[in-house]
């Protein structure tokens, strides 16, 4: 029998109309045959209220208690969600994430789940109930009730999905799909038909707020595909399964985060083992670290910057005080008032001139980059909060992300039937059996190390600090027909450095260096160098962005076997860094040890 999960936001369980509303649809699905499974949020902005009055009563209040008081939102909506379904003649059962079995570990807040028991949701299915299950709950091993974190219940919703082999997992909410950025931002996005997971990851955790970034791990890892739509109406949403929407376009969607904030290290011994030093401590305290640039300066020093989310920027500046003590480094300054800007697309890895076209559109809208990093399906600039809108149109526009690519009804791309069909024709199964012996579902799972032996690097520095210069950069080398794969470019607040580091390929380094030289006469630069022969180790898998641990494990590895990393860049599915040409195997099989536990 077919089995559907349907989960619906809080703005769509937001009064007692709405909830009979959802009620409404799920019964509908039930009527139509299938076993259903209901996901609800908290109501409104509940889970907003709760976390004021916390603050009220305590400024910081502990994080196991939060859990106590979070919980409570859901709790209220899946017993209306239920009464509603009564109601309506149909029989309903609502459960809390501790009743249902969804084990998580302790961390408060932002628990991750370990495994879900499907006893008890079977036997209400197999008696004809519709299961209306808490969002965003579960609890750990000592039955302390926990939270997966803001937005947490598309992750449960994906989750159960996965683990009852679910047909279809149908995301309600207040939009009538994923768009090529926040509509509410930009009127001019366009509703995409089709997502692949990777993209959607990537656009969730660099700041697409329509779906939390962990239930698209779970729905690649698990093979689950997700129909995103609006609880409103019948339309049509958007699919998000494995096959983008275009196999032409560069980009598909642009992102924003609002409220990021840079830190950076200056002066900092340029030694193996000082990376490891700082951002070990900073995934112990489970905050993630993106946009992560090293800048090799004058006399054996380095510079490092990265950002974290604003919120906790207080708590990241106490570990990197420490750290910074611990190194030697010269000082740490930091800037709250900025924002990420990016833009996502599976098929840029294959196109050139993609990089200078975003820094061109910044550049002719008068936004400074701050910061630069890529990856092989993402690049993240970093600009001052109040030009963060400007940018994101700006981005938008130069890519036309508002008009519908050529090949979105291609022969063979999927349509909802066709997910649901190929899960339950495909790996479905067989996941699910997998998953009796899961003993960790959030698990980092790494598929590949590899080491690519083929690049080079170049290196300006002293670039001048104002727009447009990036832009010029990669246009030049783009018109010398060079394929650049990693670009980093690094911003040191008050001193005013700005460093540009990118690989290409090594046969194509000659043309480079004489774009860039040619470039360092006419706009000043400091200097240019280069290395002819880099290494890029890279690891990939499923949660590398989330699991703020990963980074950390790759430089330790890399500082064991005393290797320097010269660049690096993360994503959602891969880690990249560079070392030294020669010290390529080595690093290999120093990183190819450190992830062995991870690999499946
Ligand atoms: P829910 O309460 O249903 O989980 P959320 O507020 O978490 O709803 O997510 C829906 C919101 O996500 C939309 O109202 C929209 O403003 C925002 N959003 C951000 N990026 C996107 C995007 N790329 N496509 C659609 N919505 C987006
Ligand atoms: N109620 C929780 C929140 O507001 C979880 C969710 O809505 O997904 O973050
Ligand atoms: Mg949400």
């Amino acid at each position: 029998m077919s089995l559907i999960v349907q989960k619906f936001g809080g703005t769509s369980v937001a009064d007692c109309e709405k909830i009979r509303a959802a009620a409404r649809k799920a019964v509908r699905a039930h009527q139509q045959g299938h076993q259903v499974v209901v996901v609800v949020s908290a109501m409104g902005k509940n889970t907003d209220q709760l976390i004021a009055l916390a603050r009220e009563v305590n400024p910081r209040p502990p994080a196991r208690e939060m859990d106590m008081l979070l919980s409570t939102g859901e709790q209220v909506s899946v017993a209306l969600m239920a009464m509603a379904v009564d109601a309506m003649g149909y029989e309903a059962v609502s459960l809390t994430g501790g009743q249902i079995g969804i084990f998580t570990d302790s961390s408060h807040t932002k628990a991750r789940i370990r495994s879900i028991s499907t006893d008890r949701l079977r036997q209400a299915l197999d008696a004809g109930k519709i299961v209306i299950a808490a969002g965003f709950q579960g609890i750990d091993e000592d039955w302390n009730i926990t939270t997966l974190g803001r937005g947490g219940s598309d992750t449960t919703a994906v989750a159960l999905a996965a683990v009852l082999g679910a047909d279809l997992c149908e995301i309600y909410t207040d939009v009538d799909g994923v768009y090529t950025t926040d509509p509410r931002i930009l009127p001019e996005a366009r509703q995409m038909v089709r997502i692949s997971y990777d993209e959607m990851l990537e656009l969730a955790s660099l700041g697409a707020g329509v779906m939390h970034n962990r239930s698209i791990e779970f729905a690649k890892k698990f093979h689950v595909p997700i129909h995103v739509r609006s609880s409103l109406s019948d339309a049509e949403g958007t699919l998000i399964v494995e096959e983008p929407e275009s196999r032409e376009l560069p980009v598909c969607g642009a992102a924003l985060t609002q409220n990021e904030a840079r830190i950076t290290l200056l002066g900092v011994p340029d030694v193996p083992g000082t990376s490891y030093e700082v951002f070990s401590r900073i995934a112990d305290r489970k905050i993630s670290v993106d946009m992560l640039v090293q800048n090799v300066g004058a006399s054996g020093k380095a510079d490092i910057s990265f950002t974290v989310p604003l919120d906790e920027l207080e708590a990241a500046l106490e570990t990197v005080h420490e750290a910074a003590e611990v190194v030697g480094a010269d000082e740490v300054i930091y800037d709250g008032d900025v924002a990420k800007v990016s833009v996502v697309g599976l098929e840029m890895a294959r196109q050139t001139g993609v990089a200078d076209r975003m820094f061109q559109a910044l550049a002719d809208a008068g936004v400074n980059i701050q910061m630069i990093t890529t990856s092989e399906i993402k690049i993240s600039t970093l600009v001052d909060r109040d030009s963060a809108l400007t940018a994101l149109r700006a981005v938008h526009r130069a890519f036309q992300l508002e008009r519908p690519p050529g090949d979105v009804g291609r022969a063979g791309a999927p349509t909802l039937e066709d997910a649901m069909a190929g899960r339950a024709a495909s790996a479905a199964d067989e996941v699910v059996s997998r998953l009796q012996d899961v003993v960790d579902m959030e698990q980092l799972t790494i598929d590949d190390v590899s080491l690519d032996e083929t690049q080079a690097r170049v290196t300006i520095s002293g670039v001048p600090d104002r727009p447009g210069v990036a832009a010029q950069v990669f246009r030049r080398v783009a018109e010398a027909g060079v394929f650049v794969d990693m670009i980093v470019q690094s911003h040191h607040g008050e001193r005013e450095r700005t460093g540009l580091s990118f690989t290409v390929p090594r046969a194509a380094l000659a043309e480079s260096l004489e774009a860039t030289e040619a470039l360092a006469k006419e706009l000043g630069f400091r200097g240019v160098s280069h290395s002819p022969a880099v290494a890029k180790l890279s690891v990939s898998g499923v949660g590398l962005r989330s699991h703020t641990s990963v980074g950390a494990r790759m430089f330790g590895a890399l500082a064991d076997a005393g290797i320097n990393v010269e660049m690096t860049n993360t994503s959602e599915v891969r880690v990249n860094m560079v070392v030294d040409g020669q010290l390529g195997r080595q690093g290999l099989a120093a990183v190819d040890r450190a992830f062995a536990p991870f690999r499946h």
